[in-house]
């Protein structure tokens, strides 16, 4: 979509769900890779990092004290406590980059994709889309190869996925990845067809 007077791009938000294991990390990745004026931004949370994860690269890592300052200064575009530890978008660099005319791509959970329709406003797009797992079978297998979590944490992943996918009718749209390829070409003509000037602008 582009700016009429400015002859910019307009900026899109870009909000991908995914319950964890259904390949969100691997999408996101792959369409930046194709697309590299795309943005992604990068979550705060209050969880310990995993072994492979890179400070301010995977996420922002805070303490719970920090976090809470940040709500409190509404630094958050939107925020959500999932298993314990809290999770939430910077506001800043989503406002920037939108208001610079990029796509910016934000994986965050249904509690957060809420807060984010309630109150974005209607100057800039916004396009929500749910990746579904093949199957419960699947997702199982994927989280237990990955080895990152615990059994334990493993079975509330999943039971966690279950009630996701119950909402995923309030998402745009919704891509299967059966295929990563595949599921990657679906969530990258989602956002081209967004991006699209329309007819009648
Ligand atoms: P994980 O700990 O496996 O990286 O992420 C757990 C969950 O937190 C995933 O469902 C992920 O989408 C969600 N999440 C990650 N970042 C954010 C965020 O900034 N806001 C919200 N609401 N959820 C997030």
């Amino acid at each position: 979509m582009s700016n009429k007077k400015t002859g910019t791009a307009q900026g899109i938000l870009v909000v991908l769900s995914a319950p964890s294991g259904c390949g969100k990390t691997s999408i996101v990745e792959r369409l930046l890779k194709r697309h590299p004026d795309w943005v992604r931004s990068i979550s705060a949370t209050t969880r310990k990092p995993r072994v492979d994860e890179k400070n301010g690269q995977d996420y922002i890592f805070l303490s719970r004290t920090n976090f809470e300052q940040k709500i409190r200064e509404g630094r958050m575009l939107e925020h959500a406590e999932i298993y314990g530890n809290l999770y939430g978008t910077p506001r800043e660099f989503v406002a920037e980059q939108v208001a610079r005319g990029r796509i910016v791509i934000m994986t965050i959970d249904v509690q957060g994709t809420k807060q984010i329709k309630a109150s974005w406003g209607k100057e800039h797009p916004l396009l929500s889309v749910f990746i579904l797992p093949p199957s419960v079978k699947v997702l199982r297998e994927r989280l237990t190869g990955r080895n990152t979590e615990m059994p334990e944490e493993i079975e509330k992943r999943i039971k966690r996925a279950q009630d996701e996918i119950k909402e995923a009718k309030l998402y745009d749209q919704t891509v299967l990845n059966q295929n990563l390829d595949q599921a990657v070409l679906e969530v990258e003509e989602i956002i081209l067809n967004t991006s699209k000037p329309r007819r009648d602008n």
